[in-house]
């Protein structure tokens, strides 16, 4: 019989007035005897709604059976049928509007917890598992993926597995794309994303960091060197700014600059390498995922005050529920109805430090109203005449989107791009306009979700496999 508990069993997580101040994951996970409990809560649906909201379609019926048979290792191998990086996804997908969207549970009550479940049996197989990944015996053929993020790491695995000599060009100095630099510590650990990068290598992938392709080598020299095809993975890290007066000022960072200094860089140890503002007041512009990540590092990081600063209302927050909850558990305030208009400055002349740019001191603001709905159907907001007002702050995270970055279309001859950067593919294949060149991920789509990225570089791998076999 199944268990016919309307709710979910709760996520077990650190108590918020303690978590806002250590990088410690905040989830803590099922236990055992929660996990089984909540798989019984499957009604195992002939026709799967489920499954078509997952990206990749994973069987979720069949490893939640698993689960309730006690077959733990079962179900883990269901999941990998469909996606590598469990562990990764069961944490970080936004599941209320994937696979738990379309749970026949969720129509009188809350859907089945698909994602929590998944965590857990990644993670049992994580702890208990000492498989060695035997590398498949070479086919004689050369690919070179660029960007190590989702997209690249499962491009990279499927075609290892099918025996290519795959070698990973990544520009940063660690391999794991934002699932290291821009995810914090507190919602994946970075030794979970490592233990992919570690299994690609034992797969025999190479892992070459510090390669800016476009800069270091163009992807045509990649051919040049021997590699029969390219997937470009690089992702769309270049972050969009609100081109107000003031933003040059020292203490103004790029949601992107500031979690890359705080999760790369460790600047939240001590004696860091890469300094970073800890304390103070601190604004964060924009409503996304991003902005909530960007906060609540902030508040870890010591600020005084955190405070979100969104032209909308509340309603219209584009982040997920979740985690606009985790962040007013854990202290952040919310300005709704509010743009900034201007960055305020102090310039101190005979401050060698401080040449040209001065620091911040504050933000002007407007107050805003919400109009007709735009394209999107959101209600457009609108500036309330003559309401601007002055909030005080030290440091400015902006957080308001990013963009693919130009310069591989800028070095790479025959690859098309569109308005907005990104890179022009066959949906089916990930085919772009130059021969032998595929893409996928947020270089394509711009800023997306990790299991849609890995599905793109899942797509990509079976067309240059089909590509290379002719
Ligand atoms: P990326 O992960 O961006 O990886 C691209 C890699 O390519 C990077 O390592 C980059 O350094 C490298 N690169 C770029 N240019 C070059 C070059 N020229 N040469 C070599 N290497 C290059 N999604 C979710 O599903 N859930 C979440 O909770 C979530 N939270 C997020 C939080 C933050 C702060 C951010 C920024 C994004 C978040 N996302 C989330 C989005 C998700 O992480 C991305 O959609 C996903 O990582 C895209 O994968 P990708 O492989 O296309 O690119
Ligand atoms: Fe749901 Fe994401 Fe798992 Fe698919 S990969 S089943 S969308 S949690
Ligand atoms: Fe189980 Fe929900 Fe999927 Fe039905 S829709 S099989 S109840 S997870």
């Amino acid at each position: 019989m199944p268990n016919m508990k309307p709710n979910k069993n709760p996520m077990p997580s650190q108590d918020p007035k303690v978590r806002a101040h250590n990088f410690d994951e905040v989830a803590l996970g099922y236990s055992e005897e929660t996990a089984l409990d909540e798989a019984q809560r499957c009604l195992n649906c002939k026709n799967k709604p489920c499954v078509s909201g997952c990206p990749v379609n994973i069987n979720i019926p069949e490893f939640i059976q698993k689960i309730t048979n006690h077959d733990f290792e079962g179900a883990y191998m269901t999941i990998s049928e469909d996606s590598t990086l469990p562990a990764v996804c069961g944490r970080v997908c936004p599941q209320e509007t994937q696979c738990e969207a379309r749970c026949v549970r969720g129509i009188k009550g809350e859907p089945v917890g698909i994602g929590r479940l998944e965590r857990y049996v990644a993670d049992r197989h994580n702890s208990q598992s000492s498989e060695k990944f035997i590398p498949a015996s070479p086919n004689g053929h050369k690919v070179a993926v660029v960007g190590s993020g989702p997209s690249g790491l499962t491009c990279a695995g499927d075609l290892a597995r099918k025996g290519y000599k795959v070698t990973v060009f990544e520009a940063l100095h660690t391999a794991g794309g934002v699932l290291v630099y821009g995810i914090p510590e507190f919602r994946l650990p970075k030794s979970i994303v490592q233990k992919e990068v570690d299994n690609l290598k034992e797969m025999g992938v190479d892992v070459e960091t510090n390669m800016v392709i476009g800069k270091t080598l163009t992807v045509d020299e990649l051919f040049e060197m021997g590699y029969e095809a390219v997937f470009i993975g690089s992702g769309a890290g270049l972050p969009m700014f609100l081109d107000i007066p003031g933003e040059s000022y020292k203490g103004v960072y790029s949601a992107n600059e500031f979690l890359t200094r705080s999760n790369l860089m460790k600047s939240y140890l001590d004696d860091p390498t890469t300094p970073i503002m800890k304390g103070g007041r601190v604004a964060v512009i924009g409503g996304g995922n991003v902005a909530m990540d960007a906060a609540r590092t902030a508040l870890r990081l010591g600020a005084e005050k955190v405070t979100i600063v969104y032209r909308r209302s509340e309603t219209e927050l584009p982040a997920r529920r979740e985690e606009v909850e985790h962040a007013k558990e854990e202290g952040v305030e919310f300005k709704f109805l509010t743009n900034p208009v201007e960055i305020l400055g102090y310039h101190n002349p005979d401050d060698r430090r401080d040449p040209k740019n001065g620091f911040v001191t504050g933000m002007k603001c407007i107050r805003m109203e919400l109009g007709e709905p735009d394209e999107r159907g959101r209600r457009r907001p609108i500036p309330v005449p003559d309401s601007e007002f002055e909030i005080e702050v030290d440091t400015i995270i902006v957080a308001l989107g990013t963009l693919p970055n130009p310069l591989i279309k800028s070095t790479t001859k025959g690859l098309d791009v569109n308005s907005r950067g990104g890179i022009i593919v066959e949906e089916t294949t990930g085919a772009t306009s130059k021969e032998g060149v595929y893409a996928g991920g947020d270089a394509v789509t711009g800023a997306a979700t990790v299991i849609s990225a890995m599905g793109a570089g899942k797509v990509a791998a079976k067309a240059i496999d089909e590509y290379l076999s002719k």
